[in-house]
């Protein structure tokens, strides 16, 4: 590790600064017609750029003269005409906290995740969300978030999907005529097919009709295919119309289907007072997302999908290697719940879930690689333990530390820790 690494940060990081700072002033010209953006089609903007991979390292100078030109020809999303897909600039707090992003260029991170914990309860607690285990988890945009709830509401509802996928079913999910594209995105990423999410016509302002939905989910029934699954938009993107949730949950509720609510756009309301009333019922669904990158000025990319009790999302998402509640005898290797709403919001055990990656689609934490205890009388006494994590000798003389050992496990399996409920070890894995 170089030793300067910090102070070669610190003149990057002070470079790009005089290099930014006229950039976001220029945002502030609004008499300049290209404060917003100096436009070049594709084959034009190739030459100005004139950007090549250098097979030699450019230094600093190189950094700052690509960053020059990069930020010249891009949009300038300070520029109050700045309006595209939704979402506005950032301000000083959310260009800091990517900074510190940067530099902590964390995966797993113990104080993020406290963090996390937190900010998705508060939030889930303006979504009227307000269990004792009320939170959720973030997600990589909006498309994420609702690709990772219907998958969620697959897993939950359908416990055989989760190992078996969705063959030889065929499933229906259902969204307004003026939901986002994401959601048929979401039933090709999950095999349902893009065809089975059926668009449901919409009112004059823009709302799901509701009688509209209940025919179509007769139809599906009908015809044969397993309606399980409804997005209600909150705030729709073209008109920013609010779906008509309390009416469509007791539907949902009596078809016994999943709720998803896309407020992906719109959900960012509940931080007005003056505003929130527009969204009616969002604490009847089970999976109500919303991106505060739409709306309240936060950087993109930043999503949360909340829930009244993530212990059901982890229940879908987590792999069989159950290491996080190590010995929680209710619950199950791989176990998903049942195919039964009434488990909504009371998951058994009470424990809280602190691995958000095992939440999401990508992630879990890397507590299952192969690990080999020393012997007790071999390990550092703890003072001491303390004191050579700090460079310093020793103060209790105790026994040379030894080099661990590597586990006697091929590369690339992976072992579950020991079970203390019923089960022992689980089912060997590969790595990730
Ligand atoms: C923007 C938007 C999305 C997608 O969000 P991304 O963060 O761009 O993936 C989904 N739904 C609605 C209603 C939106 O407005």
């Amino acid at each position: 590790m170089d030793a300067t690494n910090g102070v070669h940060v610190v003149s990057a990081t002070n470079g790009t600064k005089a290099g930014a700072q006229p950039y976001m002033n220029r945002a502030d010209e609004v008499s300049d017609p290209l404060s917003l953006v100096e436009y070049h089609p594709p084959k034009r903007l190739v030459q100005l750029l004139d950007f090549q991979l250098p097979s030699e390292g450019k230094g600093k100078d190189g950094l700052l003269d690509i960053l020059e030109r990069i930020l010249l020809y891009s949009v300038n999303t300070w520029d109050q005409g700045f309006m595209h897909k939704l979402y506005a600039s950032t301000n000083a707090v959310g260009v800091v906290s990517e900074l510190i992003l940067a530099v902590l260029n964390t995966n797993v991170s113990p104080a993020l995740t406290v963090i996390e914990k937190a900010t998705t309860r508060a939030f889930a607690s303006l979504f009227g969300l307000a269990g004792p285990h009320a939170g959720g988890v973030t997600q990589p945009g909006g498309s994420a978030s609702n690709a990772t709830a219907l998958v969620i509401a697959c897993n939950v509802l359908f416990p055989g999907t989760k190992s078996e996928g969705v063959s030889g079913k065929r499933f229906v999910m259902f969204t307004s005529a003026h939901g986002h594209y994401s959601h048929e995105k979401a039933a090709q990423i999950c095999g349902i097919g893009g065809s089975n999410a059926w668009p449901v016509p919409v009112d004059s302002q823009g709302r799901m009709r509701v009688a509209e939905l209940d025919r179509l989910i007769n139809k599906a029934r009908t015809e044969g295919p397993t309606p399980f699954y409804v997005n209600a938009t909150a705030g729709t993107t073209v008109l920013g119309a609010y779906g008509l949730l309390q009416e469509i949950a007791e539907l949902c509720r009596r078809e016994n289907l999943w709720f998803h609510i896309d407020a992906s756009w719109g959900g960012s309301i509940v931080f007005s007072e003056k505003h929130r009333h527009k969204m009616r019922g969002p604490e009847h669904a089970d999976s109500p997302t919303a991106s505060p990158h739409k709306m309240p000025g936060v950087p993109v990319t930043c999503s949360f999908l909340l829930t009244a009790d993530p212990r059901r999302f982890w229940r879908a998402n987590t792999l069989p290697a159950a290491y996080l509640f190590h010995g929680d005898p209710d619950e199950e290797p791989g176990g998903c719940g049942k195919a039964d709403r009434r488990e909504n919001g009371a998951a058994s055990g009470d424990q809280e879930v602190w691995d958000l990656a095992d939440l999401t689609l990508q992630g879990r934490l890397p507590q299952a690689r192969p690990r080999v205890d020393l012997p007790r009388p071999l390990r550092p006494r703890r003072q001491n333990r303390h004191r050579l994590r700090h460079g310093l000798p020793p103060r209790v003389p105790g026994p040379p530390p030894r080099e661990r050992k590597p586990a006697a496990v091929p590369p690339g399996v992976l072992l579950p820790r020991p079970r203390r409920g019923p089960g022992g070890f689980g089912a060997e894995r590969e790595a990730d």
